[in-house]
C-alpha cells in the first residue's frame, strides 16, 4: 500500500505540449503570448472583463489591496478561520487585519459580525472562500453597499465554486486566485487578479508594472512606487492549458467530493463542506467536522490518518491564534472549535475509489468504535 497525499495537480500531455512551445519559441517579442491568453482565458470562464495574471494569491491580493488605497491605520475586516496569505498582504501596507468569527456550517464569515465590527477606520470587507464553501456573498455585499465598504473576495479556494450562478471571485470589487501546486488548477506557482471595475483594474495594472503607466511614451518612468507580482509566459502556457481542462478538473474535485459525502453520510455526527441550494461548491478541499460529542479530536485524527500512511491536514489554525497576532483578544468561539474537531480529506484528480475507500475506513473506524476504551 503507497502514501496518499493529500493533493497532487494533475498536469499531462497538454501542459506538456504549451511549455514546450513557450520554452521554444515565447521569447522576443512572443514573450507575452501565453500570459495574454491565459489572462483572457481564465477572465472569460470567471465571467470578469479583467484579468491580470500575477506570481501568487498573496500578491494578487498585495496589489488589488493597494489600489484600493488600503495603507497605515486602516482595518480590513476578515474571518478568523483563514490561511494566513489571506491577511499578510493587509499587515504589508501598514494597515490592520480584523479578525472576526464564523459561521459553523459554512467555516466562512459570519456577516453579522463583520456589521459589529465597523469601525470608522474600516476599509474593506475580505470575503475568503474557505475550501470552496462560499461566504454569504448576499449578505455582504449588502453590509459592504450600505457602509460603503469594497468587498474584497479571496477565492484561491474557490476555482468551480459559484454563487447564484456567478462564478466566486467575480462578485465583489475584485477577485484574487492562486495556481499554487496544491489548488483546484496550478501553474505551479502562480495566481490572478480579476475585476469588473476598470479604473480598478487600470491601477493595478500600473502597479505591476513598477508604477509605469500602460502606453506611457517615456521609457522606464514609473509615475510612483510599484509592484513586481508578475507570472513567467513559461507557467502561463502551463495555466492556458489548465483553463483548458478546468471543466474536467472541478468535476473530478465534485466527483471525489460526492463520493466521500455518500460514504460517511450514514456515520452519526459528522458535517462536511455544506453546498447552499443557490450556491455551487468547487469542493477544493472535502474537509469533516465532528460533533464535540464525539470526542474525536485533531490529535486522534492525525494519529489514525498516520497509521494508515495517508496525509490528512489539520483545519485552519484561528489567525488570532498565531504568534504575529498574538496582542489580539480572540471573540471568535466558533474558528476556535473547529480545528479542534476537524481533518481535511485527500482530494487530488488521480485519486482512486481504492484510495478513498481507505480514508473512509479510518474515519468509520474513528467513529463507529468511539475514543472511549
Ligand atoms: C493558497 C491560498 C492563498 C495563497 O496563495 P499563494 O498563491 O500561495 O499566494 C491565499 N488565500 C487562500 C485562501 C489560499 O488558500
Amino acid at each position: 500500500m503507497s502514501r496518499i497525499h493529500y493533493t497532487k495537480p494533475s498536469v499531462g500531455e497538454l501542459e506538456a505540449r504549451y511549455v514546450l512551445d513557450a520554452v521554444q519559441n515565447g521569447w522576443g517579442e512572443r514573450c507575452y503570448e501565453y500570459i495574454t491568453r491565459f489572462e483572457k482565458n481564465f477572465a472569460q470562464h470567471m465571467g470578469v472583463p479583467y484579468a491580470i495574471a500575477t506570481s501568487s494569491c498573496t500578491g494578487a491580493l498585495h496589489m488589488g489591496m493597494a489600489a484600493l488605497g488600503i495603507g497605515a491605520g486602516d482595518e480590513v475586516i476578515l474571518a478568523d478561520t483563514n490561511w494566513i496569505a489571506s491577511a499578510a498582504p493587509i499587515t504589508y501596507l501598514g494597515a490592520t487585519p480584523v479578525f472576526v468569527d464564523v459561521l459553523p456550517d459554512s467555516w466562512c464569515l459570519d456577516p453579522e459580525q463583520v456589521r459589529r465590527a465597523i469601525t470608522p477606520r474600516t476599509k474593506a470587507i475580505l470575503a475568503v472562500h474557505l475550501y470552496g464553501n462560499l461566504c454569504d456573498m448576499d449578505a455582504l455585499l449588502a453590509i459592504g453597499r450600505e457602509f460603503g465598504l469594497p468587498v474584497i473576495e479571496d477565492a484561491a479556494e474557490a476555482v468551480g465554486s459559484q454563487w447564484r450562478g456567478q462564478a466566486a471571485g467575480s462578485l465583489g470589487a475584485f477577485g484574487a486566485f492562486s495556481f499554487h501546486g496544491t489548488k483546484t488548477m496550478t501553474t505551479g506557482e502562480g495566481g490572478m487578479f480579476v475585476t469588473s471595475d476598470k479604473a480598478l483594474y487600470d491601477r493595478v495594472l500600473t502597479l505591476s508594472n513598477h508604477g509605469r503607466v500602460a502606453g506611457s511614451s517615456k521609457q522606464f518612468w514609473p509615475d510612483f512606487l510599484g509592484f513586481k507580482y508578475k507570472m513567467s509566459n513559461l507557467q502561463a502556457a502551463v495555466g492556458v492549458a489548465q483553463v483548458e481542462r478546468i471543466g474536467e478538473l472541478i468535476d473530478r474535485k465534485r466527483a471525489i467530493f460526492k463520493h466521500y459525502a455518500e460514504a460517511l453520510e450514514a456515520l452519526p455526527g459528522l458535517s462536511m463542506n455544506p453546498e447552499p441550494v443557490h450556491a455551487r461548491n468547487g469542493y477544493w478541499m472535502p474537509t469533516v467536522v465532528f460533533d464535540r460529542e464525539l470526542g474525536i479530536t485533531r490529535d486522534l485524527l492525525i494519529a489514525a490518518f498516520q497509521a494508515a500512511d495517508i496525509d490528512a491536514r489539520v483545519f485552519f489554525w484561528p489567525l488570532s491564534s498565531l504568534p504575529m497576532f498574538s496582542d489580539m483578544v480572540p471573540e471568535s468561539p466558533v474558528a476556535h472549535s473547529l480545528p479542534e474537531r476537524a481533518i481535511n480529506l485527500p482530494s487530488y484528480h488521480d485519486m482512486t475509489d481504492d484510495d478513498q475507500r481507505r480514508v473512509i475506513e479510518v474515519l468509520r473506524t474513528l467513529v463507529l468504535k468511539g475514543t472511549r476504551p
